[in-house]
């Protein structure tokens, strides 16, 4: 279990022309205090049973370790005291690249915080510029190195749709974080938020924002590619919240509430195309087999998938059959009693 505190945008040093943080964060106060901080801990440890759950409290947003010594000192006495107490395990930040140095990873090691999460965005230095991120990819690599020799669990941010950046750029940038051997991964396709720079060039036409489709697809390669090197993609779009979805607040975007669903039913789809066009299935009953777990993403929402398969492959049925033995990430396909198998990002076999 994770409880989260947002620190909005305390210390950062420059506002990055997509960054709207209390859009993202949502209703978070502007600072927070003993007391909102301890009701909202005592909230989350009252639902959850301690045997059950590793319990850790983030500091997401802003840039924990560029906020003044003494308020950085003052949330990790907060948060370590539920840890001393036997309550929580450890805690998780986020923060900058540049803002990593010998003092501060002590500071933080000191009050037992076990994970740091980078918000690299990109490995292409002039996207990094026309997003006014005041770093360059190699204070990334730098403080991975550091955070990793002081034992550190790490995680790194990246997002596509970057101004200045395109299909190759994102595929250096995921290249470049496999090569880093981040323990995690969160990856966020760039939205265009009210009161930003980047509405600003929106409206100018200066910026075209990706298509659904576009973000859908380039989302689909990281993920093949992360899951080769076993990095777990931990978040793949933002989390929503009311802020968000209030009228006006996005302006423009590959955004939706359930992004990463979205991904994985375009997986799906592919899967299970790839297995048709092994068979000439025109005209047939075709029925799958999946894991319970995976049914819903297969048929994706309001079963759109599986009239895409049905038109796309002109069949004349489709049967989803699930099985409590069969793992997870694997579809079956029997047509007319042969049986085909994909796993994800895999090329069918036959299987009986
Ligand atoms: S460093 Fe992070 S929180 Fe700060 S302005 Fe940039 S994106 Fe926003």
């Amino acid at each position: 279990m994770i409880i989260p505190f947002f620190i909005l945008h305390h210390g950062c040093p420059n506002r990055c022309i997509f960054c709207n943080v209390h859009k993202i964060a949502g209703n978070n106060p502007e600072s927070l205090t003993e007391q909102s901080f301890r009701e909202t801990i005592h909230k989350y440890l009252s639902n959850t049973k301690r045997n059950t759950a590793h319990t850790q409290i983030a500091f997401y947003g802003g840039n924990f370790t560029g906020m003044e010594k003494e308020h950085q000192v003052k949330l990790l006495k907060f948060a370590h005291s539920y840890i001393q107490n036997g309550q929580v395990d450890d805690i998780r930040i986020s923060t900058r690249p540049d803002a990593i140095d010998n003092e501060g990873l002590e500071l933080l090691k000191r009050f037992g915080v076990s994970t740091v999460e980078i918000g690299a965005q990109s490995f292409v230095d002039e996207v990094l510029r026309r997003s006014h991120r005041g770093h360059s990819s190699s204070d990334v690599v730098h403080a991975m190195n550091m955070l990793k020799e002081r034992g550190f669990k790490t995680g790194i941010h990246i997002m596509l749709g970057l101004p200045g950046d395109d299909r190759s750029g994102y595929e250096y940038s995921v290249r470049k974080t496999i090569a880093l051997k981040p323990d995690m991964v969160r990856i966020h396709p760039t939205i265009v938020f009210q009161d930003t720079v980047l509405a600003e060039l929106f409206v100018k036409g200066a910026y075209i924002p990706l298509s659904m489709s576009e973000a859908l697809d380039m989302c689909t390669y990281a993920l093949e590619k992360f899951s080769e090197a076993q990095i777990p993609v931990i978040r793949l779009g933002l989390q929503t919240n009311r802020e968000m979805e209030n009228p006006g607040s996005i302006v423009a975007g590959p955004y939706h509430p359930a992004f990463r669903s979205l991904v994985e039913e375009s997986i799906f789809f592919t899967m299970a195309s790839s297995m048709l066009t092994e068979e000439a299935s025109t005209g047939k009953e075709i029925i799958f087999s999946l894991a319970q777990k995976d049914v819903s993403a297969f048929r994706g929402q309001r079963k759109k998938n599986l009239q895409r398969l049905k038109d796309t492959h002109r069949l004349a049925g489709i049967t989803v059959k699930t099985d409590q033995t069969q793992e997870e990430g694997a579809v079956f396909m029997t047509v007319e009693g042969r049986t085909w198998k994909v796993r994800k990002f895999g090329t069918p076999e036959r299987y009986a």
